[in-house]
């Protein structure tokens, strides 16, 4: 079987939707849009609010609190704890057809604590977890956005179903598969996910890559490792026969597989031979077939070491996702709104610090970006990958960007965390809030895109049956960054911010 096959060209980029046809939507726009001006220092306390929560994946637990809360008190009915994610949420609203669903991620990094607005590496909490990347602002757009076309909807009676998933982990590429694999998509007809960015920026093809992550950990016997080393079957020695095994295999794998580890346990002191040993691996491919075959060559190897050393080993699947593919009917649809909302008009003082940042960063000194980019043609592929990757085989999807961080800049790096708080994130966030809005209404008012997303869909994905690639009794590892999150939440609860946003 093919297995997430390289999509087939599905042709030059032609304007599969007459526009001609299509129903004016401007007024309920322009309705969405004044919601969302109207609302701006809300979506901007969103926005920091959730910047300083910082939460790792599988903690976000005040984050979800505040999102799931803000759509409730706006009417839509909220499912908490979905999939067995105690942070994850979904929230619908609406009736009938079509379900257009919009879900992102909110999660932290860690080691990543960064002030606001300061241009050089200082923490706000040293060592902490920060955001660094911007998934604050993907709560921010996410909420906003949602609300914005919920109250076109109502106010100008467009019918349709609105369906918002709270998307836990993606740092460590953990929940959407899950959801998918538990039924959460199998009524959405269309989907949209906003993500971070230094401009507006959509594509469609293949977008990101497919992973694997899998946690492998042999168990030996210990023993004194004076007196009697002849008794002990060293576990660590499993690790580093695995790890020279896929460092051969490395030289043999096809230019599109990738493979990267941490060694997250191994022993406790040298002279007590290791009973177990545990090394935590990442395992990449442009397709979902390529990932698989790595991890499934890795397994092997694993037995290799576990025959050599003596011991035994288990493996526990973390995240297995599919690389993220972009819809063409619905990156045009994006690209359209872009190109009417244009870039956000910056200001002297957000250009300047823009500059100085990049300039800190040793990147190119070319301030904020004040340009749609253009679409043409398929996306290149980029080799990192984001849990979104497996809704997008499900259901046609567009996964765009909007400009809340500076160009240039590297994410995980204390340099994209300086915006992540201030005016640039803010303005980035009502402007990518709009897309979002006039997106959604633009489906709901002309459910003919839906068809034709399906369509062509249809035609990119052919010859892939979509399958989870998750154990099918693979439970979410809750326990994720929970006693990091711990330590460092009494100290950081203290930067919390004391008002909370209201829409309204
Ligand atoms: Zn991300």
């Amino acid at each position: 079987m093919m297995i997430g096959a390289q999509t087939p060209n599905p042709g030059r980029p032609d304007r599969a939707r007459d526009m001609t046809k299509a129903k004016d939507t401007s007024s309920e726009k322009t309705f969405a849009f004044d919601y969302l001006e109207r609302n701006a220092s809300e979506i901007a306390l969103l926005n920091d609010n959730i910047f300083y929560f910082a939460e790792l994946g599988m903690q976000e637990h005040e984050t979800s609190k505040l999102m799931s809360g803000l759509l409730e008190d706006n009417g839509f009915h909220i499912e908490r704890g979905i999939s067995g994610f105690p942070t994850g949420f979904s929230a619908s609203w609406g009736t009938g057809a079509p379900v257009i669903a919009v879900h992102t991620e909110y999660d932290s990094n860690p080691d990543n604590s960064q002030q606001s607005g300061v241009a050089e590496p200082r923490a706000i909490v040293e060592g902490a977890p920060g955001h660094c990347e911007g998934h604050n602002a993907n709560g921010a757009v996410m909420v906003a956005g949602v609300l914005a076309a919920k109250a076109a909807m109502e106010r100008h009676g467009l019918p349709g179903t609105l369906k918002v998933f709270g998307a836990p982990a993606e740092e460590q590429l953990v929940s959407r598969p899950y959801f998918v694999r538990d039924g959460h998509f199998d009524d959405v007809d269309a989907a949209l996910t906003p993500h971070v960015g230094a401009q507006f920026n959509v594509g469609y093809g293949l977008i990101q890559s497919a992973l694997i992550s899998a946690i492998f950990t042999f168990h030996g016997e210990s023993a004194h490792a004076g007196s009697a080393p002849w008794k002990g079957r060293d576990a660590l020695d499993a690790v580093i026969l695995m790890d020279v095994g896929m460092a051969e295999y490395r030289e043999h794998m096809m230019p599109n597989m990738m493979c990267q580890r941490v060694i997250t346990h191994g022993g406790d002191q040298p002279n007590v031979i290791p009973k177990r040993a545990q090394v935590w691996w990442y395992f990449r491919g442009s397709t979902a077939q390529a990932a698989h075959a790595v991890f499934e060559r890795a397994k092997k190897v694993a037995e290799g070491a576990a025959l050599m050393s003596n011991t035994t080993y288990e493996v526990d699947v973390q995240g297995a996702v599919w690389p993220v593919r972009g819809n063409q009917t619905l990156a045009e649809l994006v690209q359209a709104e872009y190109e009417q909302i244009g870039a956000p008009d910056w200001s002297a003082e957000e250009d300047a610090l823009a500059r100085k940042l990049q300039a800190a960063a040793q990147a190119s000194v070319d301030g904020l970006s004040r340009k749609v980019t253009r679409m043409s043609g398929p996306a290149v592929q980029k080799s990192a990958s984001n849990d979104a990757g497996d809704v997008s085989w499900k259901v046609p999807m567009a996964k765009f960007y909007f400009p809340s961080n500076i160009p240039n800049i590297n994410f995980h790096h204390w340099a994209a965390g300086v915006a992540l708080a201030t005016s640039i994130a803010h303005k980035g966030a009502v402007a990518g809030a709009k897309v979002l809005a006039a997106s959604l209404i633009e489906i709901f008012a002309n459910p003919a895109i839906v068809a034709q997303a399906k369509a062509t869909f249809a035609k990119e994905t052919e010859g892939t049956a979509y399958f989870s690639m998750l154990p099918a009794d693979q439970k979410p590892p809750v326990d994720l960054n929970k006693a990091m999150m711990e330590r460092f939440r009494p100290e950081m609860r203290k930067h919390y911010l004391a008002k909370r946003p209201h829409f309204s």
